[in-house]
């Protein structure tokens, strides 16, 4: 079936010009104007009774009639350089001879080979058509690959007879696997054998991809050298590549006998103008196999290698189309969460088959998710590290990771195929895919047949047990290679998530503008009403006023109430739509950051406090030195004041205290609040804590909203329901939160942070 050599036996040695023929036939090689007889094969006494002398520089009449000669002229001035084929009859001293003459051009010869045969008589059943067909409609209804190579070797076996017929099929590097097997049944079996790429060297591939069809009825047979009309030592041997006589390699010779193998017949299988591989034939004693069988079994290969591209395509494109539903399912699976890790993840065995790997890890920045088998995260970090410079075009991969990747020696078993495929550089986002070394994947049939072993006499010629130990060494350390729609597979995902996280981006940042522009229309709007609204109310006020001043007779106990009523909305509506104004001017005015001592802006808030509630019985506590820090100090102030006013206002104790001050780690710690919403952030947290009304816990929401109060307009002390609202939006612009806890009855504090501050010294004391 192969045979393999030394690289040195068969680098130099021309093994399409051995000098030689199979000595089952004669070869003449005639010069192609003058149809003379220039080299023939040292055994024209055997057939036909002369010697090569006698053809040497003769015409080509010396061997057939005119008439014959007279065709084959004809069929060469067709241009037809390969195989044609003529029922010859050559009149000898013992009467005539038969032979079937195949002949083609070559270099500048025509090469005549005469295989003898019985008799000229035409056996239909072994005409060509007939042959043909018997197989054809057979091969037809073989539905998947399997089935069909299986078909071919049935076929092919009772088509010639042979003792075994096998599919050997090569992979990418050439190696080969015994893909479909027909045999006598007490023969050993090879099926899914597989062999090295140097069993069948790259020289004899070449043979095999030029002709169609090699028989070599028996291996044993010593060759028959050519002889020569004129030798010359500096002219090359004839070519003989398309002979169908072509003598066999030594070497090869000694594989098959090694092999127990007496007679072969090789068909090759091209896809695309490459070996595909081969339909290899084995016979344990000499076979030979008439023109006509070979011619049907010729076709049969260029029917079959078609079949097969047909069926190739289909599978490939049947499994490009399984990735694609793989990568439409993960990516529908990334679009319903949120969490893009579980959606690769779950389930596992997609992402797996998503390139055909048997481990893949996620790495997300930091985070490492496994799944599979893989090499351990530690190990994946290190890769990561190796293999990203390496990356082109977001893809790194390799069927030969420990080759390249010495820390790979670790981990070969899981992971001798990496492939890399980066997501983001930007956040260190990648999956990577791996392949076990192939070795643990292949199939080694067992035990290899004992008539096949050869002697240990270290000779370098391989025998399959041999080339199996050496098929060992020569896989180690690799994995099946990836294939290109694998890899495309790995692109494709990257762009379907790079499309969905930009749709997204793209989604939000819309959004945002949106959000943006009905802002600012809002807060014009605010401004706008809020500032063309106080004209008319100062309006209603002094008209009011006027009347109340100048009209009172003319009115009497009830008008002057209403008007009083008017005169005191107004001046409650201003209140309104000065904080309204206020708060649409927080809004649009720049803060002006200053390093701010909070100990003396809380010293000036409490003069002016103090100033406006002289006869308060508040008692301000301030517990330790606040911090200074970069912030807005009239905004700061405003906060504090309001709270400040707020705690005085809703206290209805003789003895009450407000208490400004900011909360330590420990306490902050402490705060369940704190932990869950703020303590990521970690900035200081400030606080205004009284003894006063406390609020209701499903209100302590509300009181930020504008406008809102909790009490009627009378109680407390009146107030527009916006001091909260304008603290907060004053905290919000300086990136903080503001919230309150409260017990009702008891009193409360209000927390806030000011997380865009930078702090400078809490040294200072009040
Ligand atoms: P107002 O002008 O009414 O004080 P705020 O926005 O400052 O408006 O407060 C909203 C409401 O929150 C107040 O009407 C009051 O009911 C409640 N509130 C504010 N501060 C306190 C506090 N320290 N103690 C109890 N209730 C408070």
């Amino acid at each position: 079936m192969s045979y393999s050599e030394t690289p040195e036996s068969h680098e130099y040695e021309p093994i399409h010009r051995p000098g030689s023929i199979q000595p089952h036939g004669i070869l003449f090689a005639i010069s192609p104007i003058e149809l003379k007889i220039e080299q023939v094969s040292n055994n024209t006494h055997n057939y036909l009774r002369k010697e090569p002398e006698d053809f040497l520089g003769q015409p080509l009449s010396v061997l057939l009639g005119a008439k014959q000669v007279e065709t084959i002229e004809q069929l060469l001035a067709q241009g037809k350089t390969k195989f044609n084929f003529l029922k010859l009859s050559i009149p000898t001293l013992e009467g005539e001879r038969y032979f079937d003459g195949i002949f083609h051009r070559t270099e500048a010869t025509i090469i005549l080979e005469l295989e003898p045969i019985d008799s000229l008589a035409d056996d239909s059943s072994l005409s060509f058509y007939s042959l043909s067909r018997a197989v054809l409609s057979k091969l037809r209804s073989g539905s998947g690959l399997a089935e069909f190579l299986q078909l071919v070797v049935k076929e092919i076996k009772s088509l010639t007879g042979f003792d075994r017929v096998m599919v050997y099929q090569f992979d990418r590097e050439g190696a080969g696997c015994v893909v479909a097997e027909a045999k006598r049944e007490d023969l050993w079996p090879y099926l899914g054998l597989h062999y090295p790429a140097s069993d069948i060297p790259q020289e004899v591939k070449q043979l095999y991809s030029r002709g169609w069809l090699r028989l070599i009825p028996d291996v044993s047979a010593e060759p028959t050298l050519l002889v020569e009309r004129e030798p010359s030592p500096t002219r090359p041997r004839l070519d003989l590549s398309l002979s169908v006589l072509r003598s066999v390699a030594p070497c090869c010779v000694e594989y098959y006998q090694n092999m127990g193998v007496a007679a072969t017949l090789v068909i090759s299988l091209l896809r695309e103008g490459q070996l595909w591989g081969l339909i290899a034939c084995h016979h344990q004693t000499p076979k030979h196999v008439c023109w006509e069988i070979r011619a049907a079994c010729e076709f049969l290969g260029e029917f079959i290698a078609l079949e097969l591209s047909h069926f190739l395509k289909r599978e490939e494109s049947d499994y490009m189309a399984k990735l694609q539903s793989l990568q439409s399912q993960i990516v529908r699976s990334i679009l319903r969460t949120d969490n893009l890790k579980e959606a690769l993840v779950q389930p596992k065995p997609r992402l797996l088959d998503l390139v055909g790997a048997s481990g893949a890890a996620i790495c997300l920045d930091s985070e490492i998710t496994l799944v599979g088998d893989t090499p351990t995260v530690e190990q994946i970090r290190c890769l990561i590290k190796w293999a990203d410079p390496q990356i082109e075009d977001f893809l790194f991969c390799t069927s030969e990771l420990p080759k390249l990747y010495s820390e790979a020696s670790a981990f070969f078993k899981v992971a001798s195929g990496l492939l890399l495929l980066r997501i983001s550089q930007l956040r260190r986002y990648y999956i990577l895919w791996f392949r076990p070394e192939l070795i643990q994947t292949v199939n080694w049939a067992g035990n290899p047949n004992e008539s096949i072993q050869v002697q240990a006499d270290g000779s370098l010629t391989l025998c399959p047990r041999k080339s199996f130990k050496l098929w060992q060494e020569t896989v180690r350390l690799t994995s099946r290679p990836w294939k290109k729609c694998e890899l495309d597979s790995a692109l494709n995902l990257r762009n379907a998530l790079v499309g969905i996280v930009f749709s997204q981006a793209e989604e939000l940042a819309k959004l945002n503008q949106e959000l943006e522009h009905s802002n600012r229309e809002l807060a014009s709007f605010a401004f706008a009403a809020s500032h063309d609204l106080k004209e008319p109310l100062r309006g209603i006020y002094n008209y009011s006023t006027i009347l109340l001043e100048d009209y009172t007779c003319a009115l009497d106990e009830e008008g002057i109430e209403c008007l009083e009523t008017i005169k005191g909305l107004s001046v409650r509506m201003e209140k309104l739509v000065n904080a309204l104004l206020r708060l649409s001017r927080l809004g649009k005015e720049e803060l002006e950051l200053k390093a701010t001592d909070l100990n003396k802006l809380l010293a000036r808030v409490i003069e002016v406090f103090q100033a406006s509630y002289q006869n308060s019985q508040l008692e301000i506590r301030i517990p330790r030195a606040l911090p200074t820090l970069q912030c807005d100090p009239v905004l700061v102030n405003e906060v504090f004041s309001n709270l400040l006013s707020n705690a005085l206002k809703y206290n209805e104790r003789s003895k009450s205290w407000v208490e400004i001050g900011y909360l330590d780690s420990s306490e902050q710690k402490a705060s369940e609040l704190l932990l869950t919403q703020h303590s990521s952030l970690n900035p200081i947290v400030f606080y205004v804590r009284d003894n006063g009304i406390g609020i209701q816990k499903e209100y302590q929401e509300i009181v930020f909203k504008l406008f809102k109060r909790l009490h009627s307009q009378e109680k407390y002390g009146g107030g527009a329901g916006a001091g909260l609202a304008i603290v907060r939006k004053i905290v919000e612009r300086h990136g903080g939160r503001i919230w309150v806890e409260s017990t009702y009855g008891e009193g409360s504090a209000f927390y806030f942070t000011l997380k865009s501050v930078k702090i400078f010294s809490e040294q200072t004391h009040f």
